[in-house]
């Protein structure tokens, strides 16, 4: 997996709105869950001054990468038959055939290895 590779798929993450949304709904609900667990006597009973709010907010941060983080991972698997992220040239892992994919091109099976075949980017 080149860096090129990896940077292009991460900006692509980024941009995509509905990905970027769904990482936001899951850091709201999981982040609130922790911070009633960590501090919610003080949300509870309101005692501000006791509420640690840079731990507060940095709680929604957590779900939010990790959110996001999964997003890339799947992204960075190159699946036959799904469509390619960004444009990329293919190296097979098990027979070690060259392809190339441009972007929202669907995957190909590889020509030597059809399903048994699993793709790798590579420059
Ligand atoms: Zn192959």
């Amino acid at each position: 997996m080149t860096t090129k590779y990896v940077k292009e798929v991460v900006i692509n993450v980024f941009c995509d709105t509905r990905k970027v949304a769904q990482a936001i709904k899951i850091a709201v609900v999981v982040g609130t869950i922790l911070n009633i667990i960590n501090q919610g006597d003080y949300i509870l009973h309101m005692t501000f001054d006791k509420i640690n709010f840079a731990k507060l907010i940095l709680t929604y941060f957590v779900p939010f990468f990790v959110s996001t983080y999964t997003a890339i991972t799947i992204s960075l698997d190159l699946k036959i038959g799904d469509r390619a992220m960004v444009s990329t040239n293919l190296l097979c892992k098990t027979c070690k055939t060259h392809s190339h994919v441009q972007k929202n091109d669907i995957i190909p099976q590889c020509p030597k290895c059809k399903l048994l075949g699993k793709w790798k980017a590579v420059n």
